[in-house]
């Protein structure tokens, strides 16, 4: 079965074409490459044995997407990563997000509605709950003001696609992300931020290598147990899988509904500081940081209750923290040696 993988090359996508692959899907990875490049690409290979198709194009191009689909008319399911994805970026340049996240769905929603069937993968966030009142945080929890233009594109996205189902043979899975860390345990294919890394963990390992200072801490007297902010970090092979599982429920119809949704993440929170703790503990080494002051948008904790993942969907995460602190040290050396 051949199955699009839009993203194909970024962090998410290229750890998700090699498990599509090692459970015998044919891939074909659409990329731009605006956020990578095609060393990704190779390590796919290098990593699985075989060569996914790779179509370069940009989705923002609605002929481009018509002649895809054209020329691959035989595609059993969508998973839609391609998007720009830097919460400060998206505030300074709205229009950026608005055009890249949004037309680019509308262009692939408008070739499968024509289809008999299609069915579609989004690649959603936990954004969309900002700072919830419950913790941990269902699926059913409410969708509060998006804090960025990048959430407010994730908000529409979904609700996007939840029309478009209504009335099209589209069955679609929202699933929406905690905190993605680490790499393939090969240190083939990992995390490759342009410029200064916006998450944690990528700064975490950039410092560990020398290319950054210091790590600074925004706040330590937050209502948590060490006073540091409390997120879900999930390893990228875990949450890679669970594209799978969730590809497979809809070419098997199981889903219950048109659209269901659901969170990925570990189930557990982890302090900043713990984090840090475990980069030590990985890498051998004291980790240079410092406290700060409070940063504006933080908000205190965020995980992820999944028991719907694990019920309905029958997935939950495998590898710890520290397997994924373990795996993304072990890449940034390798992109260093390279
Ligand atoms: P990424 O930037 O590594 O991957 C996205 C890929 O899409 C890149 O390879 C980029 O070149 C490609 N792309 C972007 N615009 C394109 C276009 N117009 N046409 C063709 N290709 C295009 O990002 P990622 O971390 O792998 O994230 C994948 C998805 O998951 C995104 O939709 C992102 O918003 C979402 N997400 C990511 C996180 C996270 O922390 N990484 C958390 C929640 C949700």
């Amino acid at each position: 079965m051949k199955i699009l993988v839009t993203g194909g090359l970024g962090f998410i996508g290229s750890h998700t074409v090699v498990e599509l692959q090692n459970k015998g899907f044919e891939v074909v990875i659409i990329d731009n490459l605006s956020n990578s490049s095609e060393a990704v690409f190779k390590g796919i290979v290098a990593i699985t044995g075989k060569q996914p198709i790779f179509e370069k194009l940009d989705l923002r191009g609605k002929a481009s997407v018509q002649d895809f689909f054209k020329k691959h008319d035989d595609v059993s399911g969508v998973i839609h990563f391609a998007a720009s994805k830097a919460v400060g970026e998206s505030v300074t340049n709205p229009l950026l997000y608005y055009e890249n996240n949004l037309s680019s769905l509308v262009y692939l929603l408008q070739e499968l509605e024509k289809k008999e069937e299609a069915n579609f993968i989004f690649s959603s966030s936990c954004t969309v709950y900002g700072q919830a009142d419950v913790i941990p945080i269902a699926e059913t929890a409410p969708i509060k003001p998006a804090m960025s233009p990048y959430g407010n594109t994730k908000q529409i996205g979904e609700e996007i696609i939840i029309d478009v189902a209504k009335v099209s043979a589209i069955n679609a899975i929202l699933l929406r992300y905690f905190n993605p860390i680490g790499a393939h345990d090969s240190a083939e294919i990992g995390e490759l931020p342009i410029g200064v890394p916006q998450n944690l963990v990528p700064f975490i390992t950039q410092t560990g290598i020398g290319l950054r200072k210091e790590l600074l801490v925004y706040g330590n007297d937050y209502p948590t147990p060490d006073g540091t902010c409390i997120r879900d970090y999930i390893h990228v092979v875990d949450l890679a899988k669970a594209h799978v599982v969730a590809l497979q429920r809809l070419l098997n119809k199981k889903n219950l509904d048109k659209v269901e949704i659901f969170n990925l993440g570990s189930g557990v929170g982890s302090s900043v500081l713990e984090v840090i703790t475990s980069f030590e503990k990985v890498s051998g080494k004291p980790f240079p940081y410092k406290i700060v002051d409070r940063r504006e948008g933080d908000v205190t904790k965020a995980y992820a209750n999944t028991d719907k993942a694990n019920g309905v969907l029958g997935w939950k995460t495998q590898l710890s923290l520290e397997e994924a602190m373990a795996s993304a040290w072990k890449w940034e050396q390798k992109v260093k040696a390279k």
